[in-house]
């Protein structure tokens, strides 16, 4: 049986900086993923500034577009409520972003095989035994959960927490290309389309919109009439043409919890790391790879298998400050209105997207805005 240190299960963001920091580090690191690059990914594609402080390469001739603005809709309200220089985004391919990442990973050491799906986790107490479709079985010391919301690793290893939030994604192309520069200095939120948590978007990118629409909750019958009323409020989106539509699960971060065994580790959402308020989830899946190739490589080194350091640090460095992201959550979905016309409140999520301050000090500006 083929044998690595580091048996990476899915090449996304979070896989892929995992395998590449491990790789680096020395180790004999595998990563294994079901589709071939440059493969779609369900996403808005819209990165906060403060990914670039994570990643030690250029990626910046992939942002397709920086959009400065956003912008605030409300389902009974004919008043659109927007902030020119607040809440900055930059725009990405998934499939490009995805593909160079994993390049990255390469360029370091790490193998990667694609359409290649695992079907199985086995843990023992010596090492951890990763089954393929094709039958194949390769032993690792560690393997790396990076299989995204309904990760086969996760199940394996025990942390079984559902699927998470759902949510509609489609790619639209207007026939006058020239809308999306006329539309493209803000972002867009939609609320009030979906009866419970949750919201709408409309990401500009290069030539088209990333529109979509996500709830926290694991059922939404009628989801995607919700979407087509949201995308119905906006003039600019008639006529457009629809090159994708898929729905996928986002796995919002719901408690602190144990994210790793003696022979296993989760990053990114595999792990639940979603941010609850915003969704966001591309920073804190490359944030726990940064995370787990350190504390693998160090803890392999020292002993050869995993202690609770990488989950302790996790929850010290991601899901501590969920706790008040979904305070966050909760005050904000029983008045968007209130939240998002406080300039206070806005300017407060625009540090907290560039990382310079955490959901516990919008709490507070949110106190102080009343
Ligand atoms: C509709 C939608 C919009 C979103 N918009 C944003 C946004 O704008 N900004 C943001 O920051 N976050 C956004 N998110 C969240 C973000 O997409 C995820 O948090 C992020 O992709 C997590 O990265 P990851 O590496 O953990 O998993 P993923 O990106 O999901 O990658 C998992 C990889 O594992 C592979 N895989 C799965 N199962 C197997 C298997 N059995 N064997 C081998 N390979 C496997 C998959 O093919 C995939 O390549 C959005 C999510 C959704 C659903």
């Amino acid at each position: 049986m083929e044998q690595y240190d580091c048996v990476v299960v899915g090449a996304g963001p979070g896989g892929s900086v995992f395998a590449r920091n491990a790789a680096r580090k020395g180790l004999k690191t595998l990563m294994i993923e079901k589709e071939s690059f440059p493969r779609y990914k369900a996403c808005g594609g819209g990165l906060t500034l403060a990914v670039k402080n994570l990643l030690d390469f250029d990626y910046s001739f992939l942002i397709e577009r920086k959009v400065g603005g956003v912008a605030f809709v409300s389902h009974d309200e004919a008043e659109i409520v927007s902030y020119p220089d607040s809440m900055p985004i930059e725009m990405i391919d998934r499939s490009e972003f995805d593909h160079y990442l994993a390049r990255q990973a390469v360029s370091a050491g790490a193998v990667l095989i694609e359409k290649t799906k695992v079907v199985s986790v086995t843990e023992s107490l010596d090492d951890v035994v990763i089954e393929t479709q094709n039958g194949d079985a390769i032993s690792a010391l560690v393997a790396v959960g990076a299989d995204g919301a309904r990760s086969v690793v996760a199940r394996a290893a025990g942390f079984d927490r559902g699927y998470g939030g759902i949510a509609i994604e489609t790619e639209l192309f207007p026939r006058d290309p020239g809308i999306v520069d006329e539309h493209g200095g803000h972002t867009v939120f939609g609320f009030g389309f979906i009866p419970t948590d949750g919201y709408g978007w409309i990401f500009p990118k290069k030539d088209h919109f990333s529109v979509g629409i996500g709830t926290g909750s694991a059922r939404m019958p009628g989801l995607a009439s919700m979407y087509r009323k949201f995308i119905e409020r906006f003039d600019f989106l008639k006529d457009a043409d629809e090159e994708q539509r898929r729905g996928w699960f986002i796995p919002y971060c719901k408690s602190s919890e144990i994210i790793n065994t003696r022979r296993i580790c989760l990053v990114g959402d595999s792990g639940h790391l979603v941010d609850p308020f915003s969704g966001e989830g591309i920073y804190h899946a490359i944030l726990s790879g940064i995370i787990g190739a350190d504390i693998v490589s160090e803890e392999l080194g020292e002993k050869g298998y995993l202690s609770r350091q990488y989950s302790r640090e996790i929850k010290k460095r991601i899901m501590r400050d969920f706790m008040f992201s979904r305070w966050c959550s909760e005050i904000y979905y029983k008045a968007p209105s209130y939240f998002y016309r406080k300039n206070r409140v806005i300017q407060a999520l625009t540090r907290l997207a560039r990382k310079e301050i955490q959901y516990k000090h919008v709490l507070n500006e949110l106190r102080k805005a009343r």
